[in-house]
């Protein structure tokens, strides 16, 4: 069954996600924690709408086939269609603002880069996107002062704040809506900042969001397979 992003009041979005689109090093940090070079244009790359599930217990990870790594963003659910919009434009087709683990099989995301292959296979996988709610948008959101967290058993593992982000969030939107139109439904991963590591089987993690005023906040607890 196609996945349709949930806001915070309970309330379904119109329409299924149809295609997330992400973008791999938007913050400085986390490209030289892999020893990426940082880019001079958003590395941008696509999970189908199977790899979305919503952020619930238990989480399930693939865990059988290798080191999965959790990198925590925040997400954007599109609620206009984009075609090579203008950052303005681009920033106020934003419906929701949520959550998103980009789960990646590392070991073999490694292995496939070796050799210059494409990679999707370890980040497109069924369950690759587990989604949190989304707080709905309904007004200016300031884009460089989004603030949010993610706590594994208690434990702070990253902390990311838009106004560090390589491409801000209106331009990465307006980048992506010349390569893809970006529809009703769609959800945009922003990157994941520094701290990146394995998720542990059976733990509780936390994810937090300040959206900022008007706009509230977003938790999230989930606990992944044992
Ligand atoms: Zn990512």
């Amino acid at each position: 069954m196609p996945f349709t992003a949930r806001f915070t009041d309970d309330r379904r979005h119109a329409e299924p996600v149809g295609k997330i689109v992400c973008v791999g090093r938007n913050y400085a940090e986390h490209a030289r924690e892999l020893n990426n070079p940082v880019p001079s244009a958003p590395l941008l790359f696509i999970k189908p709408a199977s790899a979305a599930v919503a952020l619930e217990t238990p989480l399930e990870a693939q865990f059988e086939r290798g080191e999965v790594h959790f990198e925590t963003e925040l997400a954007l659910l599109i609620g206009a269609p984009l075609t090579a919009a203008s950052p303005a434009e681009a920033a106020r087709a934003v419906a929701g603002l949520g959550l998103a683990l980009d789960l990646t099989l590392r070991d073999v995301q490694s292995r496939l880069k070796e050799k210059g292959h494409p990679w999707e296979i370890a980040k497109a996988f069924d369950g690759a996107c587990p989604l949190s709610a989304f707080a709905p948008v309904t007004g200016e959101v300031d884009w460089q002062a989004l603030h949010f967290t993610l706590d594994i058993d208690g434990e702070c593992r990253q902390t990311g704040d838009t106004g560090d982000m390589l491409f801000a969030i209106p331009e990465l939107l307006a980048e992506m809506s010349r390569h893809f139109t970006l529809e009703p439904g769609d959800v945009v991963l922003t990157g994941t900042p520094a701290g990146v590591g394995v998720l542990p089987r059976g733990a509780e993690l936390r994810l937090q969001l300040a959206a900022g005023a008007g706009h509230g906040g977003i938790e999230a607890v989930t606990r992944t397979a044992a």
